[in-house]
């Protein structure tokens, strides 16, 4: 969509509340989305989060708490959380977490339609979509259906404080990749674009401030508003060729989701630049910058973020497999999958080259 000529917009917006110490409303909310009584849903590692939440709101109205989210949604970890669910009598869940933790409520709600309240704490945006993904025998599952969209979305930025620097600054960069692709996106409305570009804005300020001071709470509440806008875009579009190389790079060789994205966007973006001239518009635009790809190096450089593959555990060996597996089955894409350049764009990736 490269102008406001024709397009189809649709959205189902979940409920969206922000602000420092929103999450005490959360009773509040249950009332609001007809809910008696939660399961709390947390990783292993957020265990202290969800007794917290459990605190908040109170014997009655918490099911217990599930600290058993795991990343990728493993099979056994999305029956183990159904079956908590189921005896404790949930009638929903809160998932209070990243990707991973919404990850496992939306297997829940897959399997037994419960509502989910989220309360992200990362910038990946899964709270935003319809997106699902279980992974069974080693192969990841994804689909779409508005059965697993969050219901209600708090957005607490003293829930990212805890965030690790390094973490905050790589799930902000995933987060920039999701609108990134969605200024190029084949079925972008104009709203999508103005929340993509916002959203790139607000990251884009914030991620440096961040990296800083991640006690910033200021910093925390501009990076959860980017990250809601990106997130949204995320859900609404079809993502290209940055979201095909990154799945395709931590599906098969199992690396770090938020570090991946990191490195991967300013070559995919460099790749798509020429194909999609008034998205990389607004993308430097949005990015502060003369030119996109190099907004986004310029970001990146003043990050403390991984810049090759080879740093975040890629195997050399496994480039070949990587480009035969991205070109079997491409997402759509301002410029065709062409194998050379893509394994060129791979290797460049791989050394931490600059982008072309
Ligand atoms: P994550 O949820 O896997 O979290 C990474 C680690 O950070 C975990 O140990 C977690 O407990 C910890 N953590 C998270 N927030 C914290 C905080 N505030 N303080 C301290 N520790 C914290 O990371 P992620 O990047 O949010 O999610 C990645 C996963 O989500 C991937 O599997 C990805 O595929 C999926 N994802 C899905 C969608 C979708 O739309 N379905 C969108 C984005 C990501």
């Amino acid at each position: 969509m490269m102008g406001a000529t024709a397009f189809v917009h649709e959205s189902r917006p979940a409920r969206v509340v922000f602000g420092r110490g929103r999450r005490a409303q959360l009773p509040a909310e249950m009332d609001a989305l007809g809910v008696r009584r939660a399961l709390v849903l947390t990783t292993p590692e957020q265990a202290a989060l969800g007794q917290e939440v459990a605190g908040l709101l109170g014997a009655d109205r918490c099911a217990g708490v599930h600290a058993g989210a795991v990343m990728h949604v493993p099979i056994a970890a999305a029956r183990a959380a159904i079956q908590a669910a189921r005896d404790a009598g949930a009638d929903a869940c809160i998932a209070a977490g990243g990707g991973s933790t919404i990850g496992l409520a939306k297997a829940i709600a897959l399997e037994s339609a419960l509502p989910i309240i989220a309360l992200p704490t990362t910038y990946a945006g899964s709270e935003m979509t319809p997106l699902y993904g279980i992974t069974d025998g080693g192969e990841k599952r994804t689909g779409r259906d508005w059965r697993v969209l969050p219901r209600t979305v708090v957005y607490d930025a003293e829930l990212t404080l805890g965030l690790p620097v390094g973490l905050s600054v790589t799930s902000g960069m995933n987060a920039i990749a999701h609108a990134a692709e969605g200024l190029y996106a084949v079925d972008a409305s104009p709203i999508h674009q103005l929340m993509a570009a916002e959203g790139i804005r607000a990251l884009a300020a914030a991620l440096p401030r961040l990296a800083a001071d991640g006690r910033d709470l200021s910093a925390r509440d501009d990076a959860l508003y980017g990250a809601w806008l990106c997130g949204s875009v995320l859900g609404q579009v079809q993502m290209g060729l940055h979201h095909k190389l990154c799945h395709v790079l931590g599906g098969s060789f199992n690396l770090p989701h938020a570090e991946l994205h990191t490195v991967i966007l300013p070559h995919a973006l460099a790749y798509n630049a020429a194909a999609a001239p008034l998205a990389m518009n607004r993308l430097a635009a949005a990015l502060g910058a003369q030119e996109a790809v190099a907004g986004l190096v310029a970001l990146q450089r003043a990050l403390p973020v991984p810049t090759s593959l080879r740093q975040i555990g890629m195997p050399a060996d496994g480039l070949e497999r990587a480009v035969e597996l991205i070109t079997a089955a491409p997402y759509p894409n301002p410029r065709p999958f062409e194998r050379p350049a893509l394994r060129d764009l791979l290797q460049r990736a791989f050394d931490g080259a600059a982008p072309e």
